[in-house]
């Protein structure tokens, strides 16, 4: 049988050898002090609902969203159930989910004014297919699994649709989205599968009439609604040039204090200027001689499964980003058996068998 690799274990293994042998061999996992509350799966159920719901009624619809979202949170709730989670800490997830709300009720008004998407052909879309051998020839070890947030139309081209919620950025993480591996990689198993014929139909067919995906569309969404400017003593508005918010809710706030805009002319030409920051998207082409390379990437990244590196590579980010750093110090039984546990499937992040959304 074929043995399946995905982007996780691929960049684990790459990262440390001995560090993916513990996670994707050993299938061990630190065993967390208490369960976390997943708001991005909240959030990813809102986002498919809301352009799901776009394909099939042309319309945006805040309902669909919000609705998906609470299924998922009533999930969620259950799931955290018997974690055995401390007053405060429900309340705090109460409180990330009202906020959670809050940004879906913005992000659909925000869609509906700016989206590109001539068409939405699906969401949540996972595939395999094989990995291509140094001779280009498939595999008939290893396979790599992909899985899509979208497959969307703009300017007459299929586009992968990449949705993120951060809590914030900047230009570096701007600018690392140009070598983004993880898309990189799923476009590159997206357009394999598209040219042996492995998609669903109707996938199939928009390939067919646009050709195959050109690049990715990242659609990021700030983790924090804009700031309602605050009202001073006096009973004027605050004018401070840093103010975390938009030009639109700048001047609603003035509309509903009944002040007049041309006394705050200076902060609402900055927030003008600055534009929208709670959103960002960007278009980027991945070309044939970059995606040809990341096929091989992915081909060298197998031989360390194939060759069973266990390898150490340390290094000073060991000490915070690596779960595995004090078995690595020294292995012991007994740490293994107080902070460890195994987990059930080699790649949970797969969990969800996806198929075609519809
Ligand atoms: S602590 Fe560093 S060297 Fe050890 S397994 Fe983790 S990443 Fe590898």
């Amino acid at each position: 049988m074929k043995q399946v690799v995905t982007y996780s274990e691929l960049r684990s293994r790459r990262r440390c050898a001995y560090r993916g042998h513990l996670e994707y061999d050993e299938l061990l996992t630190p065993r967390r002090r208490k369960a976390g509350f997943r708001e991005g799966t909240i959030a990813d159920a809102g986002m498919n609902a809301l352009y799901l719901h776009l394909r099939d009624t042309g319309g945006y619809d805040i309902d669909a969203m919000v609705n998906a979202m609470a299924a998922e949170k009533k999930r969620e709730d259950e799931r955290l159930r018997t974690a055995g989670l401390f007053d405060e800490e429900w309340q705090e997830i109460e409180d990330r989910w009202l906020l959670l709300l809050s940004l879906a009720v913005e992000y659909v008004a925000y869609a509906r004014a700016n989206d590109p998407f001539e068409r939405i052909i699906t969401c949540q879309l996972a595939g395999q297919v094989p990995v291509l051998t140094g001779e280009g020839r498939a595999s008939t070890r290893y396979d790599f699994r992909f899985k899509l947030d979208g497959l969307v139309v703009i300017g007459g081209q299929l586009w992968l649709l990449e949705n993120k919620w951060w809590k914030n950025w900047d230009r570096n993480n701007l600018k690392a989205l140009q070598m983004d591996e993880q898309s990189g990689m799923y476009l590159w198993g997206f357009r394999e599968a598209a040219q042996r014929h492995r998609l669903p139909r109707t996938i199939q067919g928009a390939v067919d009439t646009y050709g195959l995906p050109v690049g990715v569309y990242y659609n990021i969404v700030r983790k924090k609604l804009p700031v309602v400017p605050a009202l001073n003593k006096d009973g004027t508005t605050t004018k401070r040039k840093d103010i975390d918010t938009t030009y639109d809710v700048f001047l609603s706030a003035l509309e509903d204090r009944d002040q007049d805009p041309a006394d705050y002319a200076e902060i609402l030409d900055i927030l003008r200027e600055k534009g929208n920051t709670f959103y960002y998207r960007e278009a980027i082409y991945r070309n044939e001689t970059e995606l040809a390379d990341i096929g091989r990437r992915i081909y060298f990244a197998t031989r360390y499964v194939a060759d069973g590196f266990t390898f150490k590579s340390p290094a000073k980010e060991c000490t915070w980003d690596c779960p595995f750093w004090s078995l690595c110090l020294e292995w012991s039984d007994e740490l293994l058996e107080q902070h460890f546990d195994r987990k059930e499937r080699k790649h949970e992040e797969y969990d969800e068998e996806l198929e075609e959304a519809a």
